[in-house]
């Protein structure tokens, strides 16, 4: 008998982190270099940027769709950011765990603190820029939100700041590649933790019995 015999359902990995953090990009590298993780697609309430997809980057909906989705209970969480809704659809997130896929779910404080009340072997992982200087001009640069939005986000994000206790990891973005496969190896490692390996610790103790 090995451990890879016992069909594991798949985690729950929360990302957050302040706007402009570099998280889309992260995920993407992610996605793009391990098959093991399923991506949740969010809905919301916000309008589509430049480029975006729907049902891709999110599933956009007005206001009354995303509060039949809250009525139905269709959603695991969801919160208000800067004015919009925002919130994880459950039937998806449910269907790739139970595949034993590692399910992520890039979403804002609220949101993670909701699922790990729900979920509490789920990982909570907060990524940061190096600097708040560093968070702005990233902020700035990507220049798709006005200079009103862009004062908001980063008020959010002091706010955000305070609640950062609550998370299992920080993990510093200062480079992507490295920031990727760290990511990577601080999932998988959540794989080893005993309360994870549960049935193949039984299991063991089982045949040890025999054994004797
Ligand atoms: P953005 O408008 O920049 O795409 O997202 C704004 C914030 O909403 C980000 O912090 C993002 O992580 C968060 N967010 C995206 N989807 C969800 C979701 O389903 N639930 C929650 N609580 N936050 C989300």
């Amino acid at each position: 008998m090995n451990n890879n015999e016992f069909k594991k359902r798949g985690m729950l990995v929360v990302i957050s982190g302040f706007s402009g953090a570099g998280k889309g990009t992260l995920m993407k590298k992610l996605m793009e270099q391990y098959d093991n993780y399923s991506l949740s697609i969010s809905a919301t309430t916000r309008d589509p940027r430049p480029g975006e997809v729907e049902g891709k980057d999110y599933f956009f909906v007005d206001k009354d769709r995303f509060m039949e989705m809250i009525k139905n209970d269709e959603l695991l969480e969801y919160a208000n950011y800067v004015g919009n809704y925002y919130g994880t659809p459950k039937a998806y997130v449910e269907a790739e765990m139970n595949k034993g896929k590692d399910v992520i779910l890039e979403i804002e404080i609220q949101g993670a603190l909701k699922i790990k009340a729900k979920y509490p072997d789920s990982v909570l992982i907060f990524i940061t820029p190096p600097s708040a200087e560093e968070l702005k001009a990233r902020l700035i640069h990507r220049g798709t939100e006005t200079e009103e939005i862009i004062n908001k986000r980063l008020q959010r994000a002091a706010q955000e700041a305070v609640g950062v206790e609550g998370y299992d990891y920080i993990l510093i973005n200062d480079n992507l590649d490295k920031t990727t496969k760290h990511l990577n190896y601080l999932i998988q490692d959540q794989h080893r933790r005993v309360p994870q390996q549960i049935h193949f610790i039984e299991q063991l103790q089982k045949e040890l019995r025999t054994v004797l």
